[in-house]
């Protein structure tokens, strides 16, 4: 069988290069392998589900047998990739068999990172990264109101959020001083803090989670601080790692994630990475819009149109109903600083960098009206 292109995963960033490829090459063989079921589902609803009134089932948009059909390429789920023979153009799966390809397409995610924590109940700790995990969480929810949340990012606090509105007690801890610490400027944070206080979370912020014990049917989680808080149920949001492990063990070079080009090319010229594995000149942005504009510039690129990608900027919403938020964050330790203004409807931060220009924003509650025109003044992320 002639695998010309094989993609690897079959997430957002799979499905979205495979889509793409479909509208360029009706005909051109597409294996697509996937480590899971292999069906389609939006990630971003894992976290507003219960909200949205969204069950574990109807979050799966399509299975892989309507995938394949739809899209016309070769589908096998359930069947993980364990090493890349990029001297023979091959895949090794995890069943033994191999396969070859002639362009190759690392789509294979992040993990969630796991805090190595005391306490007889550390293992006990639920994560959510893809629609598994969260049937599993979705369960353990049965008959459960007390929710404890290792993280105040985006995600933990996403997940809080919508915990809260369907009556869940939710406690969230977090190192930083105020929510979405990497996202906002401290009185922003504070802004969204308290309206999600408003909204029954509670949050411990400063202070960090030590232990985990099962005490009876709870468990105990038990802060660096002191406090102690009884939960029915620990759930662990503290960020992503990119997975790189098969592509360094194939000898591609790895960093934060899979090192690739503006082609999303690896070192070696027949194998790409997009989506939260990949690192793209230096950028591991793991978000749905940067994928979109990947998967758009690498299916041109896999068809012999070389296309560099090109990232506008891209804001993101922060799916927090009790406190509307979309954020644009400056790069990493850009010099410049926060201007903000703030009233009880709303607050905005604009980051202002040297030279006077705006680089990046946080707006939430009524400000989040700007958002348009604030993007439109934006510099491009890779141009
Ligand atoms: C709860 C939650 C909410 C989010 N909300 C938002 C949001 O509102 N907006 C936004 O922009 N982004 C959001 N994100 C981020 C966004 O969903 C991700 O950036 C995106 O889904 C990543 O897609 P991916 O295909 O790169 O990775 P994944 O979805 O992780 O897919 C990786 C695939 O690779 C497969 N795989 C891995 N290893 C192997 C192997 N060795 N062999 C075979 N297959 C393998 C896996 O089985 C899987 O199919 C959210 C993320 C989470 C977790």
């Amino acid at each position: 069988m002639n695998n010309s292109i094989v993609i690897v995963g079959s997430g957002l960033a799979g499905y979205a290069v495979a889509r793409e490829l479909r509208k360029l090459n009706a005909t051109i063989p597409v294996t697509l392998l996937s480590a899971d079921h292999g069906g389609f589902y939006s990630k971003p609803m894992l976290s507003n589900a219960l909200s949205t009134g969204k069950h574990p089932a109807t979050l799966l948009n399509s299975n892989a047998d309507q995938m394949r059909l739809q899209l016309k390429i070769d589908i096998r789920s359930n069947c993980s990739v364990t090493a890349i023979d990029s001297a023979r153009n091959t895949v090794h799966l995890a069943n033994g068999e191999k396969i070859s390809y002639e362009q190759l397409v690392l789509a294979i995610g992040a993990e969630q990172i796991r805090l190595p924590l005391q306490g007889d109940a550390a293992e006990k700790i639920y994560t959510v990264n893809n629609l598994d995990d969260y049937q599993v969480f979705h369960s353990a929810l049965t008959e459960k109101k007390h929710i404890s949340i290792i993280g105040a990012g985006l995600i933990g606090c996403e997940f809080a959020n919508d915990l809260a509105t369907a009556g869940y007690h939710v406690h969230v801890v977090d190192i930083s001083l105020e929510p979405l610490g990497r996202l906002l400027p401290p009185e922003a944070g504070a802004f969204f803090r308290h309206r999600l206080e408003a909204a029954g979370i509670v949050f411990h912020l400063n202070t960090s989670v030590q232990s985990v014990d099962q005490d009876a049917q709870k468990m105990r989680v038990t802060l660096k601080n002191g406090e102690i808080i009884e939960s029915d149920l620990v759930l662990s949001a503290i960020g992503l790692k990119p997975n790189t492990e098969l592509a360094h063990a194939a000898g591609l070079p790895v960093n934060r994630g899979i090192i690739v080009n503006r082609l999303l090319q690896t070192k070696i010229s027949n194998i790409y990475a997009l989506g939260d594995c990949a690192e793209v000149e230096g950028k591991v942005l793991p978000f749905v819009m940067p994928i979109t504009h990947a998967a758009k510039a690498l299916a041109a690129t896999l068809t012999g149109n070389l296309t560099p990608v090109r990232y506008p900027a891209m804001p993101v919403m922060v799916k927090t109903a009790s406190c509307a938020t979309v954020v644009s964050p400056p790069e990493f330790n850009m010099p410049g600083e926060w201007q903000i203004e703030a009233d009880e409807n709303g607050a905005k931060a604009l980051f202002i960098n040297e030279t006077g220009e705006l680089t990046g924003f946080a707006l939430l509650g009524a400000a989040t009206i700007e958002k348009n025109s604030l993007t439109s003044r934006l510099p491009p992320i890779l141009m």
